[in-house]
């Protein structure tokens, strides 16, 4: 700090541009001489990586960050956010990278910089209503810190001011994006004198001639109604006193575009909007507010219907008045606004009047806390009002996220959401034969979650299909359901494989098979059954809905005497089977064990081992057995339960869960059971090819001198 404070006094004045000067001046009215320093040892930076750079106007680069931060002087911003705004483009502009920043200027300063240089990054292209609301939403998202936006805001507001040097059609489409995205923003962030201005250079950019004719008549108005005014003025005065009030009151100010929007949108003439007096009176509390309002009310009539109580229920953007509209001299319409400087000075400066404060105020939290706090504060005081959650809630502690697709156009997804998630916002087909996705023109994994700004582009091939572990990471609705969609199909294709190849081998004990028995057996059965078609019953029997036994013996009875009794030709398990055949988790068993499969309604067979021991109660129901036997060669991997026990000693779970690992066995979970003090069971399950590979793994086990029992679990 001692380095950057005596910076100023190195340089003598006269030596620093002029901008600088006056920049310095206004900090130095509300910031330490340590903050000030650090605003020019960042102007030295700036004007250093700026070397060389010209506006289009001609003048120095470095005119225009010096310029940015002085708007935001004006505003009473802290030191950061005028630090930041000095070292606003240099990032964008020049090789100097982040850290550099955080390193020289710390990390707040820096983060603020790259929030204001993403902002930068993303270009409204549409103009469409709908979509330039989006827009606002994301580049609201986008800056977590809202001192961001307001960087964002005066960089706009002096850009603007300087448009006359930029080429005509560019110059058109900066003032379109400033009347559509950036002075709402300023609106909805109530800081007024930015707004206005931004909607004074807009209007005169777009419509140059529109606004030459509306500044004419405006002009002349004014002229005829100064002496209205005083009067009207003059004659509030007086009563005020009367009453010992102390008020100001002030004439105010009409502008060109609100006149304008007010013509295109309530279909009004120019005089009816032109031709209205404006009063605004600013007191020292609230319920003198209403004690002035009174007073006004009696000297002029009240329009009826035209009273808004906005200290009562302030606007969204935290804006608090009372407003009336009086009949004046001549009938001419009167318009009074009535607050106190507190409310004048939130109307201004909106959520920048936060930062206004000066130190030890009776407040006295940090005015980003402050903000923030007051942004709570409006939420409550609006209670749940939908339009206002929408527009200040959503839009500063954001719970969506703002991407563009490859065309420019924006959608909205909720936090969280994955590629994947974009991928089926898109369309069904897309999500469902969605290979791979591009952020930002680079390849990333489904799985990646979107952050606002980024642009998303889907990969797709034809005949690509969902995969079951996506439905683990999708967050919508409409992914989850397309997935489960999906996946529902598939098992009905698996189940019907499995049900024709159960209803084989149970019509093998009558020396029959489904080819055998012929279309027209078939078909018989299935309008007996009422269902629509032999893919239906075969359906119903894989995922053992109806048993294949059952089904076999109505196929063939009515027919020639059946040969009972022969040996049933097991099912083949070939571990391929897909969602309908299922490995029980009691007994977990692998192949070359020998088992059985159980018939289990809507889930398909489940497979058991001979020996488990839950086999007892499904022994009661005979008819639901399937004889099934492993392939000879099946090229999976199947969990598995061991129980070593151990002696307890530091490091034995590694110990063993690394001799594991060594025989090539992935571990999957690992739990810790029954410490007695000096032993302990470490219950592990694992992947395993089959019999012999669990064995020659126990074994492995069973040699460390520390594990004195390895068994495979039992249920
Ligand atoms: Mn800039």
């Amino acid at each position: 700090m001692e380095h950057t404070a005596s910076v100023l006094g190195r340089i003598p004045k006269g030596k620093r541009p002029r901008d600088v000067n006056a920049l310095l001046a206004k900090l130095e009215s509300y910031l330490t001489p340590e903050q000030v320093g650090q605003v020019y040892a960042a102007y030295e930076f700036g004007a250093d990586v700026h070397e060389g750079q010209r506006r289009l106007s001609g003048e120095p680069f470095i005119s225009h960050p010096v310029a940015v931060a002085s708007l935001l002087a004006d505003l009473h911003l802290d030191a950061p956010t005028i630090t930041a705004a000095i070292l606003h483009d240099v990032i964008e502009d020049t090789p100097t990278a982040k850290e550099q920043l955080a390193e020289q200027f710390g990390r707040e300063v820096a983060a603020l910089v790259d929030g204001v240089s993403k902002l930068d990054r993303v270009q409204f292209r549409s103009r469409a209503e709908a979509q330039a609301e989006s827009f606002r939403k994301m580049l609201l998202a986008m800056a977590d810190d809202i001192r961001v936006i307001m960087v964002k805001l005066a960089d706009r507001t002096h850009n603007m001011r300087t448009l006359g040097s930029v080429p005509p059609a560019k110059s058109r489409r900066i003032a379109r994006e400033t009347l559509d995205i950036y002075a709402p923003i300023a609106n909805r962030l109530g800081i007024n004198s930015m707004r206005l201005e931004l909607e004074e250079l807009g209007f005169k950019a777009l419509y140059p001639y529109r606004h030459r004719v509306l500044e004419r008549a405006l002009r002349r108005s004014r002229g005829n109604q100064r002496q209205f005014m005083r009067r009207i003025q003059d004659r509030l005065e007086k009563a005020l006193r009367k009453a010992a009030i102390q008020a100001e009151v002030q004439g105010r100010e009409k502008h060109l575009y609100s006149i304008y929007r007010k013509m295109q949108q309530k279909g009004r003439s120019l005089n009816e909007i032109v031709d209205v007096f404006g009063l605004r009176i600013v007191v020292n509390s609230a319920d003198t507010c209403y004690r002035v309002l009174g007073i006004v009310h009696s000297h002029y009539r009240p329009m009826p219907g035209r009273f808004k109580d906005y200290i009562a229920i302030p606007r969204i953007n935290g804006y608090q008045s009372l407003h009336t509209t009086l009949f004046g001299p001549n009938g001419l319409p009167l318009e009074v606004q009535i607050r106190t400087e507190d409310m004048d000075r939130i109307a201004e400066s909106g959520i920048a009047a936060h930062w206004q404060y000066k130190t030890g105020d009776a407040l006295g939290a940090a005015p980003q806390a402050r903000a923030h706090e007051w942004l709570k504060g409006l939420i409550d005081m609006q209670g749940n009002s939908e339009e206002f959650l929408e527009s200040v809630k959503i839009d500063l502690f954001p719970d969506k996220v703002y991407v563009f697709t490859p065309t420019g156009e924006i959608r909205r997804l909720p936090r969280g959401a994955t590629a994947l998630d974009f991928a089926y916002s898109v369309h069904t087909d897309v999500g469902n034969r969605c290979v791979a996705a591009k952020v930002d023109r680079r390849l990333v994994p489904l799985r990646t979650q979107l952050v606002t700004g980024q642009s998303v582009e889907i990969l797709t091939a034809r005949g690509a299909k969902p995969n079951p572990a996506w439905i683990n990471f999708v967050v919508t609705a409409k992914a989850r359901a397309a997935i489960r969609n999906y996946l529902k199909n598939l098992q009905r294709g698996e189940a019907r494989e499995l049900g024709r190849r159960l209803l084989d081998q149970a019509l093998g004990e009558f020396s029959m098979s489904v080819r055998k028995v012929g279309r027209r057996k078939l078909k018989a059965l299935t309008d007996e059954l009422a269902l629509a078609d032999a893919d239906e019953l075969f359906e119903k029997i894989g995922l053992g809905e109806r048993l294949a036994p059952l089904v076999a013996r109505r196929l063939v009875a009515g027919g020639d005497e059946a040969e009972p009794g022969r040996q049933v030709e097991p099912l083949s398990i070939a571990g391929t089977e897909g969602m309908v055949v299922t490995y029980a988790r009691c007994c977990f068993p692998v192949p070359d064990d020998p088992i059985m499969g159980y018939l289990s309604a809507g889930r398909g067979v489940v497979i058991h081992r001979n020996d488990c021991g839950n086999l007892a109660e499904y022994r009661k129901q005979p008819e639901k057995w399937v004889a099934v036997d492993w392939k000879h060669k099946v090229a999976r991997r199947f969990s598995v339960e061991i129980r070593v026990e151990v002696i307890n000693r530091l490091g034995v779970l590694a110990e063993v869960a690394a001799n594991i690992a060594e025989s090539n066995t992935n571990i999957e979970h690992v739990s810790v059971v029954e410490r007695d003090g000096d032993t302990s069971t470490l219950i592990f399950q694992l992947q395993v090819s089959d019999r012999r590979h669990l064995e020659e793994l126990l074994n492995r086990i069973r040699a460390l001198p520390d594990a004195y029992k390895a068994t495979r679990s039992c249920a």
